[in-house]
């Protein structure tokens, strides 16, 4: 079997449509366009590519786009007082503080400072807390996309066996959860999980997250499953991901490359959020 390679990109411009379309008629209707600031302390080149795109692809669907950018050695009140200035902006619908931060700056108590109404990363404390409660909330964006092409892709979740390798709070935990919420059986694996090629070979629906190049190899894969690879890593002979493409794609039904699998869908989502964000502030309901 060889398998069809999810096309990441043409899902991601279908959301991004779909959002450009859902901003135009707000604003056709006479309601705030939807707005995303974003705050980047410090000065990491690669932090400072994230942000320019993010503000890109706002301009692209029509969302507002504040750029906040503090020195390195602002310090955490500053920090605190530019977060606490935009959850009081009613211009903005999204808040979103660029990761990492530099040394010294404590990110949870700085990502809790961020109005769960406008965590558009979904990262707060109350925005997990809702995600595990299957409450309302904005769901983080990479776990958001990997569903979102899975649903894309015409993938039945009811029922079936679903592994994640990874529990981190950003991409492994929250896609757990929500895969839960849609009925899958989840098995979560980590780095201290023994055999980890006995449990990911029993996945129907396998998605890695691990941060390891090539970590899953064709052992790790049961026949006709699907593959989700969330890892990215630029080595010398070009970018890869947590799982051997080509490897896997021998045995799998459905594999993402890398790259143009996840990655797309990581900022389609976030626009998805910050719309959704915009949308429950006109209902006054939670998002
Ligand atoms: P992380 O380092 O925070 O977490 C990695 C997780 O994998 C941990 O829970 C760890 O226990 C587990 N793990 C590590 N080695 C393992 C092993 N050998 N076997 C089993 N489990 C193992 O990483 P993260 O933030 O979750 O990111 C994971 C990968 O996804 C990275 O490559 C990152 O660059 C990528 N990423 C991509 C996107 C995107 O938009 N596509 C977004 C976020 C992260």
């Amino acid at each position: 079997m060889k398998a069809a390679a999810i096309d990441g990109r043409s899902v991601a411009a279908r959301v991004r449509e779909r959002v450009r379309a859902a901003v135009a008629e707000r604003v056709r209707a006479g309601l705030p366009r939807p707005g995303l600031a974003t705050v980047l302390v410090g000065d990491d080149p690669a932090s400072a590519i994230y942000v320019r795109r993010k503000q890109e692809a706002c301009a692209e669907v029509g969302i507002a786009a504040f750029d906040h950018r503090l020195p390195a050695d602002a310090g955490e009140e500053r920090v605190a007082a530019t977060l606490d200035a935009l959850n009081a902006d009613a211009r903005v619908h999204g808040v979103l503080l660029q990761l990492p931060l530099p040394d010294g700056l404590d990110a949870a108590a700085l990502i809790d400072r961020i109005d769960p109404a406008k965590d558009v990363d979904g990262l707060t404390t109350v925005s997990q807390g809702r995600l595990v409660t299957g409450r309302p909330g904005l769901r983080p964006c990479t776990p958001r996309g990997v569903i979102e092409l899975l649903d894309a892709y015409g993938v039945d979740l009811t029922g079936a066996e679903a592994v994640v390798v990874g529990r981190s709070e950003l991409v492994g935990r929250p896609l757990a959860q929500l895969l839960l919420e849609r009925n899958a059986t989840v098995t979560v694996c980590h780095s201290r999980t023994r055999e980890l090629a006995r449990v990911t070979a029993r996945a129907d629906v396998l998605c890695v997250a691990a941060g390891v190049p090539r970590l899953i190899g064709a052992d790790y894969v049961k026949p006709g499953a699907v593959v989700i690879d969330v890892g990215i890593h630029r080595l010398p002979e070009g970018l890869v991901g947590d799982v051997d493409f080509d490897a896997v794609a021998a045995r799998a039904r459905l594999v993402t490359p890398v790259p143009g699998g996840v990655g797309p869908m990581t900022v389609a989502m976030l626009l998805d959020n910050t719309l959704r964000a915009a949308e429950a502030a006109t209902a006054k309901a939670a998002p």
